[in-house]
Formats: structure tokens, C-alpha cells, sequence
């Protein structure tokens, strides 16, 4: 084991601090753009590509430059440390690595590059309004008729949809009551496909959510759109599912360490300089120096679990070995994150609550984290159920 970074990593992580010194203090002003004009500002997306961030996960074959998953996490996390992360990179990295891992090749041909030249932004569409913690209840369908795939069906709380140029959906390839006919197990009957937003029968709504940086959620009806293309193979859409989702959960990690890296740094600068009592900055109370001396602990523990579930990813373990890792890696981040704001808030006393500190936002931000992309009781379910192998009780 090797806790270092190589070369290559620790240049690609001083890239994305340099990228998120310069784009992470006009994040507020992108954010408030895109909402305002439907469209993710092309200069920050081309810069974000010409550093090679767009392909690190993709081989060079498809115009990436093959840094890796580890790599790419490294990047993320320290980029959200600078104030500067984006949940629409995390899903077009998620569907790349999809694309990539489960082809056909025809798909990887097609996507790939573009993503790789950071032309093609993707979303990702999991969520029904009656299947959010329990995907295999999903009823949209993505079903044969001839030599085209016909999508039917309403996704929900679909980030980023108005500014991708394409979303990945999973749905199923038959009905539940015609697999259950059929005999197949629960995981049979799925497909990943993707559609373009802009094909006929394709209409979406938009949510009164909170949002995640600037970018807003919709939901997604489907009526009879001709799909782009399939992912894997038809009827065993769970493998590329999980391979999404792990992906998902990982870089939602590095989100969730860069925003607590971020937080620490944020409020440990106020301690330092803020007097109350005195001549001494509060920053010298041990009320105020313990919890954020023990989120920093806490932080560099939840780092190494985050490393391995990337570095399994780079060694392209199964889904089934990747996941319990990327998952307790995601937990344990999102709720140190959540902490974190918390004790940051509180290290600012009422400034915390000005907007323009920008903390109470990240209130909201990480407390996303507990509910998306995969709520804390559902973690812990899977955690229990098959990885200590306790009965289910659901
Ligand atoms: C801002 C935002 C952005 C999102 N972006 C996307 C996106 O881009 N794409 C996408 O597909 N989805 C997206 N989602 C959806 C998100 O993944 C779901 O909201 C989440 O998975 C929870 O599903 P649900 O909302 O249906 O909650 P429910 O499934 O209704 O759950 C409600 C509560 O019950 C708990 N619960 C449910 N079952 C159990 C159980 N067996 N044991 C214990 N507790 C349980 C849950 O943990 C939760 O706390 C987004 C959501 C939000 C809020």
C-alpha cells in the first residue's frame, strides 16, 4: 500500500486547485446564470475540458486521457475545496464511465469523444415519483417495437436536464408483471438507454426544489420517444445500473470531502481572526478548536475509504465489491459534511446566517447528501443486509 500520491496525481490535483482558484469566486455568479438562462456557461465547461478533466476517465482512443477514477475524485474533491464543484460534472462523468464499461462499442464510439472534447454534458434518470429509495419499483419502460427502443414513462427530480445535451435513463425492458410471468428474478428486465432531450414525445416540467449549485430539477415524461441508443445489453441493464450508481456515489464523495475541506478551512480562518472576549481569537477556545480538530480527523479517515473505493474502480472490481466501499465511503463523507457546515455556522456566530458568507447555503448543499443521490437509511439497509448479511426487514 502506497498512501502517497503519485506524480501524475498530485499534478492533476494542483490542476484543479489552480482551475477552482480561478473559477471558484465567480461560481455564485455561474450558478445564477444558469438558473436565469437554461444553459451552463460554455467558457467554464471549455476550460474545464481543456484541462483534460472531461476525458481523465476515458481512454485515449476516445480523445480522453485515461487518468482514472482515483484521479478524477482527487480532481473533484479539490476542486470543490476551492468552492467550485458541479453535480453536472458528476453525472456526465457517471455516464461516460457507464458508457465506457458497458458499451456496446457502437455507443462508445458516439459519446465518448464528444464528452471527451467537453461538447456533450449528460444528466442521469433514475428516480420515479413512486420509485426513489426502491428503484425495482420503477414502472417506465424501454421496450422493443421493431429495430427501435420506445421509452414511456415520468422520471422525477432530474437534475441539470435544461443544460445537458443528453440524459442516461434506466427503465425497464418489460413490464413486472411480464417478468414475473417469465420467471426471471428481480434484477432481470432492465435497460439503460439514452434519449435526447430534444426527440419527439420528450416534455418535462420543472420542480420548486432547492436545487444543487445553480442547477435545477425536473420531472421527465416520456411518451413514446425513439431512443438514441442502448447501454449493454438488452434486459441486463443492472450491471451498467450499478456501475452508474457506484460511480455516482463516489464522486458524490469527493464532492462531499471537498465541501468539508472548504467548510474547515472557511471557519478555521474566522477563528482565527474573530475576537470576542479579550485579545484572544475564539479560534484559541477549545469549544470552538475540538469539533473542528475532530472533523478534521474524522476527514482524513473518511479520505482513505473514499481512495479505495476509486482505486477499485481504476482496478475494474466487480460492481457487487465496489459498492459496500463506494456506499459506507458516501455515507460517512455526506454526514461528516453536514457536520462540518454545522460547525462552521456555528464558528461564525450570526455572520453564519448572512448570505453573503455563503455558509447557510452550504447548509442546504450538504444536507442534500443525506437524501441524494441514495438517502442514509438506505446505505445503512444495504450496509446491514449485505455486508454484516443481517435479515431484511423491509
Ligand atoms: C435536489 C435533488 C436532486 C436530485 N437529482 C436526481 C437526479 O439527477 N437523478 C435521479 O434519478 N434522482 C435525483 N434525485 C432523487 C433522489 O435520488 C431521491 O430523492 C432519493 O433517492 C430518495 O428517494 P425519494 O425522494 O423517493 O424518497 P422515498 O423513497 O420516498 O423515501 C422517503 C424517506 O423514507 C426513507 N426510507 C424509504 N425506504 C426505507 C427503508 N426500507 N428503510 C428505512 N428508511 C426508508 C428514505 O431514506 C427517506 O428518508 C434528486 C433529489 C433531490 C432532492
Amino acid at each position: 500500500m502506497d498512501f502517497r500520491l503519485t506524480d501524475e496525481q498530485a499534478l492533476i490535483q494542483e490542476t484543479a486547485i489552480r482551475f477552482g482558484k480561478k473559477w471558484g469566486p465567480r461560481m455564485e455568479e455561474i450558478k445564477k446564470r444558469t438558473i436565469a438562462e437554461g444553459a451552463f456557461p460554455d467558457e467554464w465547461w471549455r476550460d474545464f475540458a481543456a484541462a483534460g478533466f472531461t476525458g481523465a476517465l476515458l481512454p485515449e482512443e476516445y480523445g480522453g486521457s485515461n487518468m482514472g477514477m482515483a484521479a478524477m475524485a482527487i480532481a473533484m474533491e479539490a476542486m470543490a475545496g476551492q468552492g467550485c464543484g458541479s453535480a453536472l460534472v458528476m453525472l456526465t462523468m457517471m455516464d461516460a464511465l457507464c458508457i465506457l464499461r458497458a458499451g456496446p462499442d457502437e455507443a462508445r464510439r458516439r459519446y465518448l469523444p464528444a464528452i471527451a472534447k467537453g461538447e456533450m454534458k449528460m444528466a442521469f434518470a433514475i428516480t420515479e415519483p413512486d420509485a426513489g429509495s426502491n428503484s425495482f419499483k420503477m414502472r417506465t419502460t424501454a421496450v422493443r417495437r421493431g429495430n427501435e427502443i420506445v421509452l414511456n414513462g415520468t422520471k422525477t427530480f432530474i437534475t441539470g436536464v435544461d443544460v445537458a445535451d443528453r440524459v442516461l435513463v434506466i427503465a425497464r425492458s418489460m413490464t413486472s408483471a411480464e417478468r414475473e410471468e417469465k420467471g426471471l428474478p428481480k434484477i432481470a428486465g432492465f435497460n439503460v438507454v439514452i434519449v435526447d432531450p430534444k426527440a419527439k414525445g420528450f416534455t418535462m416540467t420543472e420542480l420548486n426544489t432547492e436545487g444543487i449549485e445553480g442547477l435545477k430539477q425536473w420531472t421527465l415524461h416520456f411518451d413514446d420517444v425513439i431512443v438514441e441508443q442502448l447501454i449493454g445489453e438488452e434486459h441486463q441493464g443492472i450491471v451498467p445500473m450499478f456501475d452508474v450508481l457506484n460511480a455516482e456515489r463516489t464522486l458524490a464523495t469527493a464532492s462531499a470531502i471537498g465541501m468539508t475541506d472548504r467548510l474547515l478551512d472557511r471557519a478555521c480562518s474566522y477563528a482565527r481572526e474573530r475576537k470576542v472576549f479579550g485579545d484572544r481569537a475564539i479560534g484559541s477556545y477549545q469549544a470552538i478548536q475540538h469539533p473542528l480538530a475532530e472533523i478534521k480527523s474524522e476527514l482524513e479517515a473518511v479520505r482513505l475509504l473514499f481512495y479505495k473505493a476509486a482505486v477499485l474502480f481504476d482496478q475494474n472490481a466487480p460492481p457487487q465489491e465496489i459498492g459496500p466501499i463506494a456506499t459506507m465511503a458516501k455515507y460517512l463523507a455526506g454526514e461528516l459534511a453536514i457536520r462540518a457546515a454545522d460547525q462552521a455556522l456555528q464558528t461564525h456566530g450570526g455572520n453564519g446566517f448572512d448570505r453573503d458568507y455563503g455558509l447557510i447555503q452550504s447548509f442546504v448543499d450538504t444536507r442534500l447528501l443525506r437524501t441524494a443521490p441514495i438517502s442514509r437509511e438506505m446505505i445503512l439497509n444495504q450496509v446491514a443486509e449485505h455486508v454484516l448479511r443481517l435479515p431484511r426487514s423491509y
